[in-house]
């Protein structure tokens, strides 16, 4: 058994290869990297925001569209690129759904840079915006529209706008009267 390379010296071989799209950091909460280094993200956030993927915010847009009947694809891969994927997204209509977290994304309302390695930090939500800004791009070109909210956005605002897209119809209304 000693033959094998250890499972995570290998991964964290594989993630550190210099053409890595995704730098390291960013797919590690903070408190593993810096202990201590003072990201304004709460211990219970942090959890939740360890992996991009079913954040709260958007299991409750995916909840509300799902509930008015729309069926999407979750982490959809965005073809030519290996590790990026569209949040929510209806490839049939061509629409892609990013709920982007406050602090990775660089939100200007909540990303304040942490007095600790503040190069690092801003350095790494500087890469994501750019890699945000390719993936529209590439989106775009291909003919998908491209949705961002940020984490903090309201959720029924987000579900009502993906809903007028997708289905080009308004939000429906819960006055009842049809
Ligand atoms: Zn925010």
């Amino acid at each position: 058994m000693s033959d094998f390379p250890h499972p995570v010296a290998q991964r964290r071989e594989t993630a550190l290869k210099p053409n890595d799209e995704t730098p390291l950091p960013l797919t590690l909460p903070c408190a593993t990297l810096h202990p201590g280094m003072g990201a304004p993200i709460s211990k219970t956030k942090a959890s939740t925001r360890r992996r991009s993927r079913d954040t709260r915010p958007e299991l409750r847009i995916r909840k509300a569209l799902f509930d008015l009947g729309l069926r999407y694809r979750v982490n959809f891969p965005l073809p030519g690129f290996k590790r990026r994927s569209m949040d929510i997204a209806f490839p049939r209509r061509q629409v892609a759904v990013f709920v982007d977290g406050c602090y990775w994304h660089g939100c200007p309302v909540h990303f304040k840079s942490p007095r600790t390695n503040t190069d690092f930090w801003v350095r790494q939500v500087s890469l994501t915006r750019d890699r945000d800004s390719e993936t529209n791009t590439w989106l775009r070109e291909a003919g998908w529209v491209v949705m961002r909210f940020w984490e903090h956005q309201d959720s029924d605002e987000a579900s009502a706008a993906i809903f007028s897209e997708v289905t080009n119809q308004d939000f429906p209304a819960h006055t009842g009267s049809r």
